[in-house]
Order: C-alpha cells, then structure tokens, then sequence
C-alpha cells in the first residue's frame, strides 16, 4: 500500500526535530508494520493497553507515535503538536517536545465546503483527517454557529468567538472605537473619521456642504470585502439615506513607495476574551495599487490607484508589473528592509499597529464579554484569526481601516502560500490543541468566572500565590503562560509585562486575572511549580 502524503510530512517533520532515538524506537517488537502500512492510526480504545506498553518499557513502532507539546507548568498535559509541511522547508524551534502513542485526530470544515489551501496542508502535517459527519472533531473551521457552540467538550476549538461581528463589520467597529474616541479623543484618534449613511445621514450632508472642492471621502459597504462596492466621492457626490453603507474620511496623502499606495495586513490571534489574550504574527502583507498614486480629481474612479486590494488589482493591466513584486504584494519583511532602505525604522510604524490592536479590542471587549457570557461553559472553545487592515500616511501614521473576522486565506501567489502556511501552523500550534487519550465525550464543567476584588492582588506574593488564587485563576493563568511558550512567529501583545498597567485606564472593567499575570511577570520567579 502506497504511504500517505499526510504520513509523508509526519515522518519528514520527525526526522527533522527528532531527539537522540530513545530506546522507544529500537526495533519494533510490538508488532510489526511494514512502511506500506497505512493502519498505524491507533484508535482511542487501544490507547491505555499502548500506555501500559510504554510503562512496561515494551517498545513500540515508531509510527505509533506523534509530537506532542509537553507542559512544563502541569504534569500529564500535552498538546498536539503542528510541524511545518514540508513544502515550507522551515523548521519551528521548539522546546518540551516529546513523544506519545499517536491518536486519531479529526478535523471538520464547514458544510463539506473545501477550504484554503494553507489550512489543509497544516492540518495534514499534524496528522489531522478531515471528518464529514463524526462528532469527535477537535478544529471546526466555518461560520459562527450558535447551535453548534452549544455542544462542545473541552477539547474543542472552533475559530470565532461569539460576538465576532461588533468588530468584523465596519459600522459596528466605528461605532464601538467611537465610544472610546468620545472617552480619550487623543488616544483614540487612529480610525479615519466615519458617517453612517443612517444615523450620521444628516450631519454627513452638513459636512460636505460645508467642505471644500478637495475634500474627499471613501464610501463603502458596512458588512462586504475585496474592494466591491467601494467608491472615493467628493463635495458633489450625492448620497442617499442608506443603512448598507458608510463614509470615511479619505486619506488623501499616503505613504507612497516607487510612487505607488499600498496597506499593510496584519494578522492577529485571540484566544481568550474574558481576559484578553492578543497575539500578532510578526509576519504579513504589504499590499500595492497597481497605478501610480494621483490625487486628480479625473482619476477619482480609477480603482487601480485608490484601491489596494488584490482581488481588484489583480484585474488591472499593470498587475505584475509595478517593480515591487511579480504579484503587487510583498512580506513584512521585505517591506521593513524597503522602509529602512528609505531611512524609516520600522519600528515606528509597527510599535502604532500594536498599539491600535490592543486599544480595538478594548473598545470592543464589552460587547464581546456579554456575547461570551451566553457561553461561558464554553469560555476555552473559542478562537479567532483576524486580519487588521492598516493605511500608512505620508506623516508614518498607522490609520486602522477594517478588521476582517475572516481573512482571506487565498494562496494564489507563492508569499502568500509561505506565509500563511506557516501562520496557520503557528496558530494551532499556540492555541494548544490538547493531547488526550479518554473518550471526547464528557462535557465542560459549568463554572463562571468570579469577579475578583483587585486590592486582592496587593496581598498576593510568590508565598501564598497558590492560597490566595482559586481554581479558575490558577488554569488562567497556566493557560496564559502556555501561550508564551507556544508562540511560533507570533508576539504576545496582551497581557505582557509592559501592557497591562499602560492600558488599564481603557477598561471599563480593569481585570483582576491581567494584573495578577502582571504581578507574575514582575516578580520574576516561578510561582506555579
Ligand atoms: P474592503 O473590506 O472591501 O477591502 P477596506 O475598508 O479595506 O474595504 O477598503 C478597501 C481599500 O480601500 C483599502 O485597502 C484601501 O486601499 C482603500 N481605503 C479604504 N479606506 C480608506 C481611507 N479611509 N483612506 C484611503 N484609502 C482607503
């Protein structure tokens, strides 16, 4: 029997990370499987008389076997672990790798729908088998389903949280950022400025009444993506009382490079709302116009200019063709090397993009919070990719244009197969897909974080840590500092040792749990063993 891709990558990705061979691979005496073999799956009910094996120090086959992440804060707590494919030819450097009698792990994609590419590919060199109809799943990637959140065990993860839309569709985003600009008008000033063509119909009208021949703004749909339906208007434009669309101030003057617009992509993982874990992937797309830039009112319309999206780039005649890249975008690395080659530290663009991802999921955080609520015996099920769109102007402003609760995960062009494969890889890597050996069946235990008292937090020290936290801050905080030991290519940016205290004053409702991790970070010694 032919051996499968999915054992391909397996074995590949074990000959490259693998530790000196233990007595665990001498040859088989088990049983014997030929190469050929495609059975070496192990179903769950074989696994305890194979952990009995492995106790007895009987050796086993060594595709009986697979990484797995092993915690250094708990003991028997282990998540599967995600290699590169092969294709990537790229090696995550990792740390508390051991190996453990292989289970079967299943994934499902939404309706049967096939899916991108980079997420197959992931999940195959994790030795994942994608499944129709069978429950035992431990990754659903699709819609949001209310349903389905509902019946989940406690190894499940499912890729949005509820309430991922009071941040992915545009009006709800400004609405919520707006409250907070309201609150800190100085440090909120990081959306373009934005009219709904309902509620903001009429002062929108004053507005452009009052404004001169120059003035422009962008409008677009509240709820589409790729560019369709979006239009740069003026002064004469005439708009419609509309609920579907909105207005933002156009950013007239953006950082142009060989002359041309461009936006960065950005890529951020939550893993946790209620408290906010954020992590971004260090790693992205700069995406390119493909005409050069022209503020001239006789290139209004022309999309190739304003727009930066590939899907409507890549319709132009001058698609290939701008000097940048044979496909009008390029990785973050190339665009920090061009920014230095212009005489611009990257770290002054990049340090405002974290700055206005941590204060967006702030302003957002309430709403999210009471949507959670509904689920919190599901609190750990969640998790959720987002793509931030970001505008550069000519002054090296960061301007936060979107968020897209679903980015796009196309791998057309060869940097986006790179890149994404490996962000992909990297995040199921970090959320901590968890080994386990007994029947998925058992359900979640049905506990609600208890609001703490955030003077508690003075008495606690590395002494009486373990008497003064309860159960729930204890896994928090375990589950926290996994995280950080998972990280790939991605960096912590909520909560860390510098954020918390900066951005307490932008919660509502400061957290108990982040000033706890806070006061861990400081100490600097290790609480938890
Ligand atoms: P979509 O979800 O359809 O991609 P975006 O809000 O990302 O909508 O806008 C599409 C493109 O339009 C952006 O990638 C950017 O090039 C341009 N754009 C959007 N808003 C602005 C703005 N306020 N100023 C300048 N350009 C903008």
């Amino acid at each position: 029997m032919q051996k499968s891709q999915n054992q391909h990558y397996q074995s590949q990705s074990y000959q490259n990370k693998r530790r000196k061979p233990e007595k665990l691979f001498q040859e088989p005496q088990l049983e014997t499987q030929s190469d050929e073999s495609d059975t070496s799956i192990i179903d769950d009910n074989d696994l305890e008389q194979q952990t009995q094996f492995r106790e007895t120090s009987i050796t086993l086959n060594q595709d009986q076997f697979q990484l797995v992440w092993k915690s250094p804060y708990r003991t028997d707590f282990y998540t599967i672990q995600f290699p590169y494919p092969e294709m990537i030819f790229d090696i995550r450097t990792e740390q508390n790798l051991v190996e453990k009698a292989k289970v079967t792990l299943f994934y499902k994609f939404k309706n049967g729908k096939r899916t991108s590419e980079c997420i197959e590919e992931v999940l195959k060199a994790a030795g994942f088998q994608r499944t129709y109809n069978n429950s035992k799943w431990l990754i659903y990637w699709g819609k949001f389903n209310q349903e389905r959140c509902r019946n989940l065990n406690q190894y499940q993860k499912i890729n949005h949280f509820p309430g991922c839309w009071s941040i992915g569709r545009k009006d709800n985003l400004w609405i919520n950022v707006s409250k907070m600009k309201r609150k800190f008008p100085k440090e909120y000033q990081f959306i373009p400025n934005t009219y709904l063509l309902n509620t903001d119909f009429q002062k929108f009208e004053q507005i452009q009444e009052k404004a001169n021949e120059q003035e422009l703004w962008i409008k677009k749909p509240v709820c589409s993506a790729r560019g369709i339906g979006i239009k740069v208007i003026n002064k004469t434009t005439k708009l419609q009382y509309n609920n579907k669309y909105l207005v933002m101030d156009y950013i007239t003057k953006p950082h142009l490079i060989n002359s041309y617009k461009y936006d960065l992509r950005v890529y951020v993982l939550v893993t946790s709302v209620d408290p906010l874990r954020i992590y971004m992937y260090k790693d992205g797309l700069a995406r390119f116009a493909t005409e050069t830039y022209s503020i001239e009112p006789q290139n209004q319309d022309n999309k190739f200019i304003h727009l930066t999206n590939y899907s409507i780039n890549k319709q132009s005649p001058n698609f290939n063709n701008n000097q940048l890249d044979q496909q009008s975008k390029i990785s973050h690395k190339e665009y920090k090397s061009i920014l230095l080659n212009l005489g611009i530290e990257p770290k002054l663009i990049f340090k405002q993009i974290q700055d206005l991802i941590i204060k967006t999921f702030i302003a957002v955080e309430p709403h999210l919070m009471s949507q959670n609520e509904k689920y919190y015996q599901n609190k750990g099920n969640f998790f959720e990719l987002f793509g931030f769109d970001i505008l550069i102007d000519e002054k090296l402003k960061a301007w936060l244009l979107e968020v897209n609760v679903s980015p796009s995960l196309n791998t057309q062009a060869d940097l986006d197969f790179k890149i994404k494969t490996k962000l992909i890889s990297d995040m199921f890597h970090l959320l901590g897909i968890q080994y386990h050996t007994s029947s998925i069946e058992n359900s979640l235990p049905k506990t609600k974080l208890i609001r703490r008292n955030l003077n508690d937090i003075n008495q606690i020290n590395a002494q009486n840590f373990k008497s003064k936290v309860n159960s729930e801050d204890l896994e928090l905080m375990i589950l926290t500092l996994e995280e950080q030991l998972r990280l790939g290519q991605f960096k912590c940016l909520y909560p860390n040792q510098k954020t918390v205290s900066k951005y307490d004053q932008y919660f509502e409702h400061p957290k108990f749990q982040n000033r706890l991790i806070e006061k861990y970070f400081l100490d600097g010694s290790n609480w938890i063993l």
